[in-house]
């Protein structure tokens, strides 16, 4: 299959994130990439569509703080990667703040997802390698696979948190929307919520956001992700939350992926996007799945028979010695 991935995406290396009280070593790590490269020979460089397909997702001012943040973050006298540690739980009103610990805060949910030295260079890259991994599809292709990295779908509007930044699913689904797309369907099969993505097409009836997920009721992202979150306004119905218990192996995992293809099916999409995560791998070190390498090809093959122009983009995945064959075996089920 063929993949998207520019070198500019390894510039992002954030040392340490806050886990369960602990400052422990970074999750998403440059291991990830190498890992990912060895399975992905057929590695083509994206085009630089610029910063417009990622304006017409995200908050101006959001994307300007990710651009500055780290050089503030310096400039204050701060040592490493930039943290916020205060929230405006009364909402984000514009006060037009100047100092850098503000600002972080303004735009994160969690202390999971520091911004580093090459941060921003990473994610525009990995929003790039997603559009043209989109624009290969939308020209014929029947499915291309984005080598996002780091994650995209916890990342809203005007935030960033569990390691995402900028949503890629979000980016590419509103592109098509502009490039001649009636309908996009979003199936994330990422080990949790695809809340960013969730949140950005809430109350829109052109996106249909849909995630199997760990239940949120005993993991993160926690708030989001429930089985009663359908959508709001205009997008009431949209959204499908297939929360499932801890422990569960592909089994069980099987049955609700029906009940979301079918969903797919109704939709009648003119493009699939499928947020992809292997943390659900039993041995993943921070996810409670079981679901095991080979059951990737059943899981991708089942995604396939729908047969619709489909756009893969690379969530999480943190076993990183499992990574490079769990991606291998997903990319199989599409006939390789
Ligand atoms: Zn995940």
């Amino acid at each position: 299959m063929k993949a998207f991935f520019s070198e500019h995406q390894s510039k992002h290396a954030p040392a340490l994130e806050l886990q369960n009280g602990e400052l422990v070593p970074h999750a998403e790590s440059q291991a990830r990439v190498e890992a990912i490269k060895a399975v992905l020979p057929d590695l083509s460089v994206p085009q630089d569509f610029g910063l417009d397909p990622i304006l017409a997702v995200h908050d101006a001012g959001y994307v300007t703080f990710l651009q500055r943040a780290h050089a503030d973050w310096v400039a204050a006298g701060r040592p490493g990667d930039a943290f916020p540690y205060v929230f405006p739980i009364r909402g984000r009103r514009p006060l037009g703040f100047k100092r850098i610990d503000a600002e972080l805060g303004q735009y994160a949910y969690d202390c999971g997802t520091p911004v580093a030295a090459g941060t921003w260079e990473t994610v525009y890259w990995s929003a790039q390698s997603a559009l043209s991994a989109l624009e290969y599809v939308w020209g014929g292709a029947r499915q291309a696979f984005a080598f996002c990295r780091p994650p995209g779908h916890h990342a809203g509007r005007d935030y960033m948190g569990g390691y995402s930044y900028l949503n890629h699913a979000a980016i590419c689904a509103e592109q098509a929307l502009t490039h001649g797309a009636s309908r996009v369907a979003i199936l994330d099969v990422d080990y949790h919520h695809g809340n960013g993505t969730q949140d950005i097409f809430y109350e829109r009836a052109e996106v249909l956001t849909i995630s199997l997920h760990a239940d949120p009721a005993t993991d993160y992202p926690f708030y989001w992700g429930h089985a009663d979150e359908t959508g709001a306004g205009a997008g009431a119905g949209a959204a499908l939350n297939l929360p499932m218990p801890r422990g569960t192996g592909w089994a069980a995992y099987q049955i609700k992926m029906a009940e979301a293809l079918e969903r797919v099916q109704a939709f009648d999409p003119d493009l699939l996007i499928v947020p992809f995560g292997a943390d659900t791998y039993a041995g993943d070190p921070i996810s409670f799945f079981s679901i095991e390498t080979a059951e990737y090809t059943d899981m991708a093959a089942m995604i396939a028979a729908l047969d619709l122009p489909t756009l893969i983009c690379m969530e999480g995945g943190y076993a990183v010695e499992a990574l490079g064959a769990n991606v291998s075996a997903f990319v199989d089920g599409f006939g390789g």
